[in-house]
């Protein structure tokens, strides 16, 4: 080959890969860019609308299969990812840490990774993954061993793999990584085991550590290799040594929002669950602030190039009923042109912050019949009913076991991990919430590494006869619920919402639905043979819109539900991708 023809090919060679590489362009308009999905949260705000409206309240009915893949496998286990497609292939994660890119235009496997997972995994809540995150030519997943893997977009080959912490003292990673400028942004798991939660950024390309910022108060960051500062002020608000086992772990992943250059993470409970364990001022809470135990069940705003803390808003001061503080931070513009935040705390209110500091603006209740609180204040902190506290054990008269009380949510939460979505169309927020409760209370516990540290006991228990799922329809302007849809099983997979007028969900008892989003009315559903404890996706290819969910039944509902979960034990298990489309001939048909 004569030197001219080798530049030539050489420049060729270099044009196909930049043509097939995401770059952080594509990653930052993911929420606009209709026909690929290369972020979870269908766009880095996680709002989880498309602004595709080919499929639309009119034509939804006939909405029907193009291919289905099953994720195989005796062991199939709780299915809660959220599928990826980007240049003809779909790009899902499963139970066990397990990744499958599979051709769109056929749903045949293209190929197939597992994770080679060690004996003594301690994943507290199921062996699931939540999803992916592409960039470069790579596509990145946490495992349950407590890694992150970066593999070879088109073949599945691991590029690199690196521990994020030791399995061995209850670290885990079920969440999707987050990419922002060329850094890979994860949390951690094992919150119920006394870890310490962190959010680390990784080199996308070397999978070098960047830096590490911890939650919990007295922790060191790092940066580039060297300890960097601490994370807030050393017992300030724990007592001793506590802060070194403290929880807070962030393992929901993060959001970020472009407007402010900001990432936000949410810390987990506080470790143990036994909050009389944690600090001097717990028994007031209203003036004394030392037991508030920052950063758990806490929204952390983070700088994306160093780690450092902006901002903290956390929901549940020294927390004791596992409100984790990690759910989704969604941003939206309000009625007036205000950048907001909205999340909806497992504790059972929804927040309302500022996205410039993070600022409380708003909160109400979401589900019925919270006991816990009263309500929120005008800065934000909650108002207890102190009688609503799980008691002291070493107050009680055998010391073993606290007073144990009825509270409302139950430790699963009002919302747990599924995500909601924000519709850009109606301004409004689709809420997948349960409405349950649970008899709680303390018992002594002291740390032992890799050992449950808790500290409480717990049953949870159905508040109504008709439903504990309820999907609703928020306002964040007024905190009104314009509509809730009930479930008789807790609803447990994501919500996604369309510009055609759409609210994709599905149940634990197998049905895929698209509500209409004004007025909550069913417009289609379809039986997909399992629990969908997953989230729903779409796309635009050739024309026609295409819609996928993956179902498969399980995740914490089954393990930790207590009356719930022998009422819905007779749900099976799964592992399966449905991928729906409008066929073009059928778009306009009435
Ligand atoms: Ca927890």
């Amino acid at each position: 080959m004569n030197r001219f023809i080798a530049a030539v090919t050489a420049g060729i060679m270099v044009a196909c890969a930049a043509h097939a590489e995401v770059t952080e362009e594509d990653i930052a308009n993911d929420q606009t860019i209709t026909s690929q999905i290369v972020t979870n949260g269908m766009g880095r705000g996680l709002q989880r609308f498309s602004p595709l409206d080919i499929l639309n309240k009119d034509n939804v009915k006939n909405l029907v299969p193009a291919w289905a893949f099953s994720l195989g496998g005796e062991k199939q286990r709780g299915q809660e990812t959220q599928p990826l497609v980007y240049d003809g292939v779909m790009y899902i994660t499963g139970s066990y840490s397990r990744m499958y890119a599979i051709d769109l235009a056929t749903g045949k496997e293209i190929w197939q990774y597992d994770a080679r997972l060690p004996e003594g995994i301690l994943p507290c809540c199921d062996v699931i993954n939540r999803g992916a995150a592409i960039y470069g030519n790579n596509i990145y997943f946490g495992t349950l061993d407590a890694r992150l893997v970066a593999l070879d977009l088109k073949t599945g080959k691991v590029v690199w793999n690196k521990k994020i912490e030791n399995y061995k003292e209850g670290y885990s990673y079920t969440a999707a990584p987050l990419i922002v400028d060329g850094k890979v942004m994860v949390g951690n798991s094992g919150g119920e085991f006394g870890v310490v939660g962190a959010v680390y950024a990784y080199d996308a390309e070397t999978g070098d550590l960047v830096w590490k910022r911890p939650t919990i108060e007295g922790n060191m960051g790092m940066l580039n290799g060297e300890e960097s500062t601490m994370t807030g002020e050393l017992n300030a608000t724990w007592p001793g040594d506590m802060w070194k086992t403290g929880g807070g772990a962030t393992w929901l992943g993060g959001s970020y929002d472009a407007d402010t250059d900001t990432l936000v993470f949410g810390a987990g409970n506080p470790s143990p669950w036994n909050s009389w364990l944690r600090g001097a001022g717990q028994a007031s809470g209203k003036d004394d602030h030392s037991g508030d135990n920052l950063y758990a069940a806490t929204r952390l705003g983070i700088d994306p190039a160093t780690g450092e803390i902006k901002w903290h808003f956390q929901t549940t001061p020294r927390e004791g009923w596992d409100f984790d503080g990690v759910n989704e931070v969604v941003g939206f513009t309000d009625k007036d042109g205000n950048k907001r935040y909205g999340t909806a705390d497992r504790n059972g209110f929804f927040y309302v912050l500022n996205r410039e500091d993070g600022a409380f603006v708003r909160a109400f209740p979401f589900v019925q019949n919270i006991t816990w609180a009263e309500g929120i204040d005008e800065t934000g902190r909650p108002i207890y009913v102190e009688a609503a506290r799980p008691g002291d054990p070493s107050k009680a008269a055998d010391g073993e076991k606290g007073e144990p009380v009825f509270a409302v949510p139950g430790f699963l939460g009002g919302k747990n991990w599924m995500p909601m979505s924000y519709s850009e169309k109606t301004g409004m927020f689709y809420v997948p919430s349960n409405e349950w409760g649970m008899d709680i209370w303390n018992e002594p516990i002291t740390y032992k590494k890799g050992a449950a540290y808790l500290g409480a006991g717990f049953t949870i228990k159905p508040l109504f006869e008709d439903h504990i799922g309820s999907l609703k329809a928020i306002d964040p302007n007024t905190g009104e619920i314009k509509w809730d849809h009930k479930n008789d099983a807790p609803l447990w997979g994501g919500v996604m919402t369309t510009a055609g007028g759409l609210v994709f969900f599905g149940t634990p008892e197998g049905k895929f639905i698209a509500l209409d989003d004004e007025s909550g009315e069913e417009l289609w559903s379809f039986q997909t043979g399992s629990g969908i404890v997953g989230q729903p996706v779409t796309w635009d290819q050739d024309g026609e819109q295409y819609v996928s969910i993956v179902s498969g039944w399980g995740g914490a509902v089954p393990l930790w539900g207590g009356e719930v979960a022998k009422k819905v034990a007779y749900l099976n298990q799964g592992g399966m991708v449905w991928t729906f489309k409008l066929p073009k001939q059928l778009a306009a048909a009435e």
